[in-house]
């Protein structure tokens, strides 16, 4: 008999749920708004009243739930302990309220690594025992899956590869330090980056482009597709500064395969050549023969990563 996850994907914008089978078939979508400026206890009714709704309709009563959620979690307590853009979400308890209602173990795991996972066993990174995902978007988060297991690291916290440092003195992150992967190579790094060519004067284009607006790494793209080389510089130069991050990682873990997400693949060649150009360069042995692929889940990537990990800890008790 197929065994049913109900898997939810809990982003600072939007809760999305559906029920995936082991086949990774997604069906009975369904989505809400996060009410992210809510307090903690709205937010755990919505994700309740969401989760709900899904089983419900599910073809076959699900076996356990697993929620993808944004932002730092801790897996064991079954919370968020907190997400940088959604303030609700700050010692959220989860997973014990819903097993509650629901009457199925509930489980949760931090968006990228599920993504990571969901690559593993539905996607680009099907058939390799040892990948490192990487989401590149607003900011950029990964996901490692070592000897076909989700590796946390000792608290869980594992994967937090944006905030490896590649330049101690570069521009300031997030997190607090300075010249990190996501600082150097994000959407966030390219807004920076598209306003200071804009206060350079340097770039007609991209000013004309942005107007009023806030300057965003969509503006900039658009100016280089435009020809504007200085904004395709900035993007060449973030794309190296990636390549230069994932590089390392592959010396370190001598992985198979690159998986990748995110909304930053829309950059193409402009992103991923000197991406590929600068992982060469740290070409150490292990580096070659590493594959890299691009994700193909598309919006159901979170539901399939959360559906991933269940899958995962369902097997695990399995006699
Ligand atoms: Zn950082």
């Amino acid at each position: 008999m197929a065994r049913y996850i109900l898997a939810a994907d809990f982003g600072a914008t939007n809760l999305r749920a559906a029920v995936v089978d082991p086949a990774g078939q997604v069906g009975g979508r369904r989505q809400a708004e996060t009410p992210a400026d809510a307090g903690a206890d709205t937010i755990r009714e919505h994700v309740i009243a969401l989760l709900s709704r899904v089983a419900a309709d599910s073809p076959e009563p699900p076996e356990a739930a697993c929620i993808a959620s944004a932002g730092l979690i801790d897996a064991i307590e079954g919370r968020v302990i907190l997400s940088p853009n959604a303030p609700g979400f700050r010692n959220l308890s989860l997973t014990g309220p819903v097993s509650k209602v629901l009457g199925i173990p509930c489980y949760i795991e931090n968006d990228a690594s599920a993504a990571a996972l969901g690559e593993h066993r539905f996607g680009a990174g099907r058939g390799f025992q040892h990948i490192v995902h990487v989401t590149v978007g607003t900011g950029i988060g990964g996901g490692l899956v070592l000897n076909g297991k989700l590796y946390r690291g000792s608290r869980g916290l594992a994967g937090e590869i944006g905030h490896m440092i590649l330049d101690p003195g570069g521009p300031p992150c997030n997190c607090g330090s300075r010249g990190c992967l996501e600082a150097m190579a994000s959407g966030t790094a390219f807004a920076e980056r598209a306003r200071r060519l804009i206060a350079s004067g340097r770039s007609p284009v991209l000013a004309e482009i942005v107007g009023d607006a806030e300057p965003s790494g969509e503006f900039l793209f658009q100016s280089a597709q435009r020809g504007d080389t200085l904004a395709e510089a900035e993007i060449r130069n973030a794309g190296h500064n990636l390549g230069l991050g994932i590089g390392s990682l592959i010396n370190v873990l001598n992985p198979q395969a690159i998986t990748i997400s995110g909304g930053l693949m829309v950059l193409g060649d402009m992103y991923f050549q000197p991406m590929r150009e600068a992982i060469s360069s740290l070409a150490y042995g292990p580096a070659a023969g590493v594959e890299i692929r691009f994700s193909e889940l598309g919006q159901d990537a979170g539901i399939l990563g959360a559906a991933a990990v269940g899958l995962e800890y369902l097997e695990a008790t399995d006699p």
